[in-house]
């Protein structure tokens, strides 16, 4: 018997945390314990002939970084082993990853469909870029999957959401949509930042493409920006490839690295946030000063059900809103110590935003309104620092209020 035999060789027997550790990874003539860094734009051909059969695709083998790169190629590896996606493309950032998405699947004339609280950067694309190429868009109230189902026409092509949203933690259900979508002849997209891979699979609900940023959790450390794309071979190696290599959105190898890295302890690091998260949403949930939470996993939430059910744990976001206005919302927010005043999530280091006048603040009063963005509302992204320290912060921070 020799290690070829070990069953424990094949990436299909082992659980998600040895994947994230092992997965993808291609050792050079070195034997290097970790991963390589190919900082190189191209790659050389022995002959002519080679050049010309590479070219072909009749040889396997790099071209040039802007399409494929060794370095990328292994987080783009680790990634579809942790979510299950038969292939992957990494991009430069998250907001690349949405809009590579999107373009390599619509084109003038077809209709999408999107819940109307995204992430700004992905409303922005959809409500104003889309329909700037002649694609029609319909944003709906996604908490009611029967909304999408109304929203629906002949030429609808993609669906696109995220779940929980930013910042109010709303719910969508992401197999209902999906089977809505695919009775239309649509695909459906969803952006799985906030859940994390680690505590929702898409795929498994019946999305066809997953997008992360990475620059989020995958990260998790707040050095690099990133983004990558998951799905099936056919949707991935064809519209997503193309697009990528004839359009350049490509991600640095050094920044694929530094993601790479990041998900040997994404586990670890995710199940600890998640953990304080909480008991902070515990904590907030009985405060005096506080008029509402919003986290998925508390039973205050207004679609526990689905929370349960489509996510196995309720992630390191948590937003709430303070007694006392907008004024109230900054006073506590001033008096954090430890808590930063950011608007980056999935970082070992906590982090507070005030939505309203920060990452929303282009909407007008109407539209915070129907997303329910209120001007007391606090969006806090939880890290991994001492939980009583962080609850002490907290404490403290709505003692000023
Ligand atoms: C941050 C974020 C994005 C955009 O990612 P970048 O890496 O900043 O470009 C998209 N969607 C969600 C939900 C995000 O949190």
């Amino acid at each position: 018997m020799s290690r070829d035999d070990n069953p424990l060789s094949d990436p299909k027997n082992l659980n998600a945390q040895t994947l994230l550790v092992h997965g993808g990874t291609m050792r050079s003539q070195f034997g290097e314990t970790s991963e390589a860094i190919y900082m190189s734009s191209g790659f050389t051909y022995a002959t002519s002939e080679a050049a010309q059969a590479r070219f072909l695709g009749e040889e396997p083998g790099h071209i040039y970084s802007r399409f494929s790169n060794p370095s990328v190629d292994m987080f783009q590896d680790r990634m579809a082993l942790l979510e299950g996606a038969e292939a992957a493309r990494a991009t430069a950032t998250g907001m690349a990853a949405v809009t590579t998405a999107l373009m390599a699947q619509v084109r003038a004339g077809d209709h999408v469909v999107a819940s109307r609280a995204l992430f700004g950067g992905c409303r922005y694309v959809v409500e104003d870029y889309l329909p700037r190429w002649g694609v029609e868009t319909t944003l709906v109230d996604g908490r009611d999957a029967e909304n999408f189902a109304k929203a629906m026409k002949p030429n609808t092509k993609l669906v696109f959401l995220e779940t929980p949203t930013n910042p109010t933690l709303e719910l969508v259900d992401i197999k209902a949509v999906a089977e809505i979508a695919h009775a239309n002849g649509a695909i459906l997209v969803v952006d799985n930042v906030f859940a994390t891979p680690i505590w929702q699979k898409p795929l498994e609900l019946g999305a066809d493409l997953v997008i992360y940023s990475a620059t989020k959790h995958i990260d998790g450390q707040g050095r690099a920006l990133g983004g990558i794309i998951l799905g099936s071979k056919e949707l991935i190696e064809a519209d997503v490839h193309t697009i990528i290599r004839q359009t350049g959105p490509s991600i640095s190898p050094f920044n694929a690295w530094v993601m790479l890295k990041g998900l040997e302890t994404i586990d670890l690091r995710v199940r600890q946030m998640t953990k304080n998260a909480h008991i902070i949403a515990n904590f907030l949930a009985d405060h005096p000063k506080i008029d509402r939470l919003y986290y998925p996993h508390h039973k205050s939430h207004a679609q526990y059900d689905l929370a349960k059910r489509q996510m196995s744990a309720g992630s390191n976001m948590v937003a709430f809103e303070v007694k006392g206005g907008k004024p109230a919302a900054f006073l506590a927010a001033n008096g954090l110590s430890i808590i930063l005043i950011s608007n980056n999530l999935g970082d070992a280091k906590s982090i507070i935003s005030h939505p309203a006048t920060t990452t929303h603040q282009r909407f007008d009063a109407a539209v915070l309104d129907e997303l329910g963005i209120k001007s007391n509302l606090l969006r806090l992204s939880v890290g991994l620092e001492n939980v009583d320290d962080l609850i002490a912060d907290l404490a403290f921070g709505l003692d000023q209020v």
